[in-house]
């Protein structure tokens, strides 16, 4: 039976993102993705369309670091689908240097990219999804947000702070019907940090295992958040 539900995945050109679109749309949602610019939503939808005929997806470019992007792209993907039920804050850059090198514009992107987007896109979904009597938000965090490397002190930042924010706001909106979750995958293959196509990335995780962990988050009874939830490789090189 097709679910009425309609998503909203932030960063959903690519990577992690398509897959968790393409795997929604497959369960019967509609789907919204957002990214940087209208070519890369164009190249995104065009790919989703192809994966999922008969899904139902739209677009809308909007900087997950701009407060009016976001508060736009969450009443557009109301008014073009009538209601939000699950939004995925997903999009997120990396930025991978000593603090010394780090240089404040590129420490900026990161933790405006990687948290505030979060907050911005859940503090102006959260009266939509009350007015369709609950919702979802699916946060797309990192084993870096509890693990910290040497040159990662932007990313680190950024993720400790997502998942600080996405348990608060589960605790501010659980009694509401909104389910606050947090998935902290491990390294995936794409092009995320992996530029480098010498690499070996079949040990690592695929964006569908996360968009998986996703459509399961969403198909838990009620009664229960499964709030956090950390996904690691199975068989990583073993040091
Ligand atoms: P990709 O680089 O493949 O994709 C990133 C996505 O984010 C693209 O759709 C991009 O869209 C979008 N994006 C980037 N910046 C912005 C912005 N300012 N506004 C709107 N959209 C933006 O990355 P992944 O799919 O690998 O990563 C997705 C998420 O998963 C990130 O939050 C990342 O931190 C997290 N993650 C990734 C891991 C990995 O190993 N790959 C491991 C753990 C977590 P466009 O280019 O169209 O603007």
């Amino acid at each position: 039976m097709a679910d009425e539900r309609v998503a909203l995945v932030t960063g959903g050109t690519r990577g992690i993102g398509l897959a968790v679109a393409r795997r929604l749309a497959a369960d019967g949602l509609a789907v919204a993705i957002s990214g940087r610019n209208d070519g890369s939503i164009r190249d995104g939808l065009e790919r989703l369309r192809k994966d999922v005929p008969s899904g139902r997806f739209a677009g809308r470019a909007a900087d997950a670091r701009s407060e009016a992007d976001q508060h736009a792209l969450i009443d557009w993907t109301s008014e073009t689908f009538g209601r939000l039920d699950v939004l995925v804050n997903n999009a997120g850059v990396g930025e991978f240097d000593s603090v010394e090198k780090l240089e404040p514009e590129r420490f900026r992107s990161v933790v405006e990219t990687n948290l505030l987007g979060p907050y911005y896109a859940t503090h102006f979904a959260v009266p939509l999804m009350k007015k369709s009597g609950g919702g979802f938000v699916v946060n797309i965090g990192s084993l870096a947000a509890v693990n910290a490397f040497a040159g990662g002190s932007a990313y680190n930042a950024s993720k400790f702070g997502l998942l600080g924010f996405s348990e608060a706001a589960m605790l501010d909106l659980r009694h509401q019907g909104i389910r606050v979750a947090t998935i902290l995958p491990g390294s995936v293959a794409t092009e995320f940090g992996h530029s480098h196509g010498d690499r070996d990335h079949a040990w690592m995780l695929s964006a569908a295992d996360v968009a998986e962990a996703v459509a399961d988050l969403i198909r838990f009874p009620d009664r229960a958040i499964a709030s956090r939830i950390d996904l690691r490789p199975s068989r990583p090189p073993k040091r």
